[in-house]
């Protein structure tokens, strides 16, 4: 039996407002804090913004999802069946992470740089959403998930009539490839933790980690940029990629300077970065981890190749109701 599947067709049902529950009073907008059931949107928004790579203007939709869909993103620029232009977010239909997070569905159909507006999902305490976007590239916003963050709490969040399922790690699971290493290891909470070691003067050594269930999402990571080397920002941009990269979206470094005009949000903006990263990739295992994430220059190759790791043995996880705090 496949655990982690989900009943796609539900999340294209109407939304049958009934099924909406009065429990939608949270302490702050963010759900992800001791909450036993699923959440999901409270009204759809639409935005627009730039793609990275291609540069192109991307119109986003983001709507409340069924109880039980997860992120669902679906493509509006291409004709045909829903089902052909739908792209679930899961692990198992990524298929590139040379620069960001790329999903295809059986049909070849794709969504790239997914990890940002998968990191406020996660970081924002949301289950259930359906993504309508017309075009094959997430925008890229200011290079952080605030943006993506702001819109949710906009919509707002309400709780949804079915139990809120985790990811409980029962031991340790670690891959390694080179000096790269990422492990999960049992833990009561949502925990992250991202190490990095940059030759650059200006990056060095520097470590970053909050806990999902603790609000810590918003506080630690949301605002961090994604960031790159001038370098390399030339040699993209002569293969047709980063188009739309600017210094309103992305950290530069050069000659050990960062050159953008407003300098860092954070000391560590660059491990916050790896670390919202990393909470919007691994929410791609199709709920929420109760466990520890540990990178040590990881990216996202290697957090896929750790969900391939944790799924690939069943007696490294169970997936759990979430327990029910009034009942403690
Ligand atoms: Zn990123």
């Amino acid at each position: 039996m496949n655990k982690n599947n989900v009943n796609l067709e539900d999340n294209f049902k109407s939304m049958d407002i009934s099924r909406i529950s009065d429990r939608s009073h949270f302490d702050s907008f963010l759900a992800t804090g001791k909450n036993c059931w699923q959440t999901t949107l409270k009204l759809v928004k639409k935005f627009n913004g730039i793609g990275l790579h291609s540069g192109n203007k991307v119109n986003i939709t983001i709507k409340p999802g069924a109880e039980n869909s997860g992120i669902v993103f679906v493509r509006t620029d291409l004709d045909g069946d829903l089902e052909k232009r739908t792209i679930r977010a899961n692990y198992k239909f990524v298929s590139d992470t040379s620069l960001c997070t790329t999903i295809t569905n059986s049909f070849g159909i794709q969504v790239s740089t997914i990890e940002h507006i998968m990191a406020a999902f996660n970081g924002s305490g949301i289950d259930n959403a359906l993504v309508e976007i017309d075009n094959s590239e997430v925008p890229i916003m200011d290079g952080s998930s605030l943006p993506f963050l702001n819109i949710m709490e906009d919509a707002g969040i309400i709780e949804q009539p079915s139990k809120r399922r985790v990811i409980k790690i029962l031991k340790v699971i670690e891959v390694s490839e080179g000096d790269k290493f990422c492990s999960f290891s049992p833990s009561n909470g949502s925990d992250f933790s991202a190490q990095i070691d940059f030759e650059s003067l200006v990056i060095g050594k520097q470590e970053a980690s909050l806990s999902i269930e603790g609000y810590g999402f918003k506080e630690f990571a949301a605002n961090a940029r994604t960031f790159g080397f001038m370098k390399d920002v030339e040699h993209m941009k002569s293969l047709g990629l980063g188009l739309g990269g600017s210094l309103d979206n992305c950290i530069i470094i050069d000659n050990n300077e960062v050159i953008n005009p407003g300098g860092l949000r954070h000391k560590n903006e660059f491990s916050r970065h790896k670390l919202l990263d990393a909470v919007g990739d691994i929410y791609t295992a199709g709920f929420r981890i109760q466990g520890l994430y540990r990178g040590i220059r990881a990216g996202h190759y290697m957090n896929n190749l750790l969900l391939k790791e944790l799924f690939a043995l069943a007696s490294n996880y169970e997936i759990i109701d979430y327990p029910d705090p009034s009942l403690n």
